[in-house]
C-alpha cells in the first residue's frame, strides 16, 4: 500500500472514531484543520515571568530552565570547563542527568541537539499534568524526555518546553497484579510497576537480581523504561519472552486534557493498544507501566567469535555456511543477539543464549566450528571462541559482573553514583555519537528456507562490500514461542515482526563529535559520504526484501514510507486513537502517529498537510 492509499485509509477510519470524551474536548480547543503556529520565545503570545513563575509553583519548585551541557564549550572551547564536559559525555548516566542531554549527539543533515526553554523536572504525574495544561493553554511545543536515547532526535527541540520524567523512577513489585476495572476478566499475575524515567537497569536490578524474576525490556542499561516499551522494545532474550511492547498490563498515562488515565485491556483499551509500540511522545505522557513478569531461567550465556576469511570467495562460503547453522541449529528461543559481516571480510558473532549450559551450548556450535577450521587455509580466528553461561540472575547484577566478567561493563564512577549503575562495553561506541546514517530493515524468515537462502547471501555479502551489516535475531520474532507471537499481534507494531527472522541494522557515526563546538565538530563531508555508503549497502538487501518493515525506534530518519514502515496496517487505526485523545495535536514527534499534519519542526500545522502528500 502507497502512503496516499495509506493516509485515504486513515482518513476514513476517522470518521469511523468513537465519540471524544467530554473531558477531551478540551484538548481540540483549535480546530484540527486550522492553520495553527505555536509559540515561540520570540512571539509576544510567551508566556511571560509571571505565568512561569505560577507553573514553577504548581510543580513545587520543579520548573528548571534549560541549557546544553555543552555551553561552557561554546564560551571556551579550549577551557578546563570545557574539556570537563566532553569527558564526561563519556558517560550516558552522565548524559541523562542533564535536562538538556541527548544520548546522541546529532545526525548529518536530520538533526543537532537543541535545549527546551524550560523543563518541568516531573516528580509525580500531578507535576506532568501541570507541564501538560500549561503546553496547552498557551500554545507550546511540547517535548517529554525520559532516557534520552532517541536515534530520531525526538526527545529534544529548540523553544519548547520539556517535560523531563528523568526523576519519576520509582518500582514496585507484585505477586499478583490485576488492571484496574479487570477483576472480572483477567486472572492475577506477576508484574512490576515501574515509573516512566526509570532506567532498564533499574528494572533489571528490581527484577531479576533481586527478586530472581524476568521482565522484558531493551539491551541497553541506560534507555528510558517508557520511551522503550512505546516504541515497541527488544533485548538480548527477546526470541524466547517476546517484545517488550507486548508486556503491559496496564499503563498511566497524562493525556493532551491534562487528565490521568489508567488504560489497560478494560478501561481505555485504544490508548492501551496505541502505546503498545505505536510510538512514544504521540499519545500523552506516560507516568508508570505495569509489565508482566516471567520465571526466570537458571542460566544465560553467550557465544562469542570473529572468524577472518582470506578472500572474497571463502566469505561468500563463510555466510552460506553460517545461514544454513542459524536456520538449523539457533532458530529458536534459546538465541539471541547477532552477527555482522564486514568488508574485510570480517564475520563476528556476538550471540546469547537462555536455558542453556556451556555444553548444551558447545556442543550447538561445534559442527559450525568444526566446519571453520577444516580449512584453515580460507578461516583464521582472530581469537579462541568463548563459549559459556552464567546464572541468569547476574546477569544485569553489575557486582557479579566486576567480580566475574570485568571486561563487559563500564560503571558510572561518580561520586554518589548507585553502584548497581553500569553499562555495556559494547554499547560505548554509541554514547554521544553523532550519527552518520541510521537504517534498519527486517528480513523475513521466508529468506531461510533452502531454495532462498542462497539470494539472501548473495544480499548480505554485497552489503558488506558497502558497510559493517549487523543482522540482530532477537529483534524479529519469528522462531519465539506461540504466546510471545500472539502477545506482539495484539500491539500497534507493525504486524511484518512476527514473520521476521532478524533485524538488519547498518548504521555508524563517530562518537565524541558535537555540532557547532570547536575542535569537536563533526566533519559533515566525510558523513554525507558515509551516508551514502550506507545507502548502498542497505540497497542491496532490498533486492530481496523490497519495502522492508522496520520499527520506528532504530530506523533510519530519513525514512520515505515511515507510516508502512513502522505501523503499517494499523496505521489507521493508530490515527484514530490520535484524533480521539490529542485531537489538536499537542503531542508532536519527528514521524509520529499524526505527524504528516505538522511541519518537520512541529511549530506549524498546515491543512494542506493534513493528510495530503
Ligand atoms: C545506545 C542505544 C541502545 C539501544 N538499544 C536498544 C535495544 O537494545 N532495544 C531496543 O528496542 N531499542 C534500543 N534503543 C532504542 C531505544 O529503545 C529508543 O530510542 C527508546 O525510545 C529510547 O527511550 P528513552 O526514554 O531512553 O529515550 P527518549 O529520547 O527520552 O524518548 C524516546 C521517545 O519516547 C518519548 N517518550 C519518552 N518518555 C515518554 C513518556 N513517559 N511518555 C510518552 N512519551 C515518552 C520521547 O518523547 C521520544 O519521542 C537503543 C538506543 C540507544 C541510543
Amino acid at each position: 500500500m502507497n502512503r496516499r492509499s495509506l493516509l485515504r485509509c486513515a482518513a476514513a477510519a476517522l470518521t469511523l472514531s468513537p465519540i471524544v470524551p467530554v473531558s477531551l474536548q478540551a484538548a481540540s480547543s483549535t480546530s484540527p484543520n486550522t492553520a495553527t503556529r505555536r509559540v515561540r520565545p520570540s512571539d509576544p503570545s510567551w508566556p511571560d515571568a509571571a505565568s512561569w513563575e505560577r507553573l514553577n509553583e504548581d510543580v513545587g519548585g520543579q520548573l528548571i530552565k534549560v541549557k546544553s551541557p555543552l555551553a561552557a564549550c561554546g564560551v571556551a572551547p579550549d577551557s578546563a570547563a570545557c574539556q570537563k564536559i566532553i569527558q564526561d559525555l563519556k558517560n550516558p548516566y552522565f548524559i541523562g542527568d542533564q535536562a538538556g542531554g541527548t544520548q546522541s549527539s546529532g545526525w548529518v543533515d536530520a538533526w543537532d541537539p537543541a535545549p527546551s526553554v524550560y523543563a518541568v523536572a516531573a516528580r509525580s504525574a500531578a507535576d506532568v499534568v501541570a507541564g501538560v495544561n500549561f503546553a496547552r493553554e498557551n500554545n507550546l511545543r511540547l517535548v517529554i524526555k525520559g532516557g534520552g536515547h532517541s536515534y530520531l532526535g525526538t526527545s529534544n527541540a529548540a523553544d519548547s518546553l520539556l517535560i523531563w520524567t528523568r526523576a519519576m523512577n520509582g518500582i514496585v513489585l507484585h505477586d499478583a497484579f490485576i488492571g484496574e476495572g479487570c477483576a472480572a476478566s483477567e486472572a492475577p499475575q506477576p508484574a512490576v510497576t515501574i515509573e516512566a524515567g526509570a532506567m532498564w537497569i533499574d528494572a533489571y536490578d528490581a527484577v531479576t537480581t533481586k527478586a530472581g524474576r524476568y521482565v522484558q525490556g531493551g539491551g541497553c542499561a541506560t534507555v528510558g523504561v517508557a520511551g522503550l516499551i512505546q516504541s515497541g522494545g527488544f533485548g538480548s532474550f527477546s526470541k524466547n519472552y517476546g517484545m517488550a511492547a507486548a508486556s503491559p498490563l496496564e499503563a498511566e498515562i497524562v493525556t493532551a486534557d491534562g487528565a490521568v488515565r489508567k488504560a489497560n485491556a478494560c478501561s481505555h483499551p485504544d490508548l492501551f493498544w496505541a502505546i503498545k509500540g505505536g510510538g512514544g511522545g504521540s499519545f500523552g505522557v506516560v507516568t508508570k507501566l505495569t509489565l508482566r513478569t516471567h520465571e526466570l531461567p537458571a542460566l544465560f550465556g553467550a557465544a562469542i567469535l570473529t572468524i577472518r576469511a582470506t578472500s572474497d570467495a571463502a566469505f561468500q562460503r563463510l555466510i552460506a555456511q553460517f545461514v544454513n547453522f542459524y536456520s538449523d541449529s539457533l532458530f529458536n528461543p534459546h538465541w539471541g543477539e547477532g552477527v555482522t559481516f564486514g568488508p574485510k571480510n570480517t564475520f563476528a558473532i556476538t550471540m546469547v543464549s537462555q536455558g542453556l549450559d556451556k555444553q548444551q551450548a558447545e556442543t550447538v556450535w561445534q559442527p559450525f566450528l568444526d566446519w571453520v577450521s577444516g580449512s584453515p587455509q580460507d578461516f583464521t580466528l582472530a581469537s579462541a571462541p568463548i563459549i559459556g553461561s552464567i546464572p541468569a540472575r547476574g546477569w544485569w547484577d553489575a557486582d557479579y559482573r566486576r567480580k566475574n566478567l570485568p571486561n563487559t561493563v563500564h560503571t558510572d564512577d561518580r561520586p554518589g553514583a548507585p553502584e548497581t549503575h553500569m553499562w555495556w562495553v559494547g554499547n560505548q561506541n554509541e554514547v554521544g555519537i553523532f550519527w552518520h546514517g541510521f537504517q534498519s530493515a527486517w528480513l523475513p524468515a521466508a529468506l531461510l528456507q533452502k531454495d532462498q537462502q542462497q539470494g539472501l547471501c548473495d544480499a548480505l555479502f554485497a552489503a558488506s562490500r558497502h558497510w559493517i551489516v549487523h543482522v540482530q535475531f532477537n529483534k524479529g520474532l519469528a522462531g519465539a514461542p506461540p504466546e510471545a507471537i500472539a502477545a506482539a499481534r495484539d500491539t500497534a507494531m507493525n504486524p511484518a515482526v512476527v514473520d521476521a527472522f532478524a533485524l538488519v541494522i547498518i548504521a555508524g557515526g563517530r562518537p565524541g563529535t558535537h555540532p557547532g563546538i570547536p575542535g569537536y565538530t563533526p566533519d559533515l563531508a566525510v558523513a554525507r559520504q558515509n551516508a551514502g555508503k550506507i545507502d548502498k549497502s542497505m540497497n542491496e538487501l532490498r533486492k530481496v526484501v523490497p519495502d522492508p518493515g522496520s520499527y520506528v525506534s532504530e530506523s533510519n530518519f530519513f525514512e520515505q514510507s515511515w507510516q508502512q514502515s513502522y505501523w503499517s496496517t494499523n496505521y489507521p487505526r493508530l490515527r484514530a486513537v490520535k484524533a480521539k485523545y490529542d485531537p489538536a495535536g499537542l503531542f508532536f514527534v519527528h514521524h509520529g502517529v499524526g505527524s504528516e499534519e505538522w511541519s518537520p519542526d512541529g511549530f506549524t500545522r498546515s491543512p494542506k498537510q493534513n493528510g495530503g502528500d
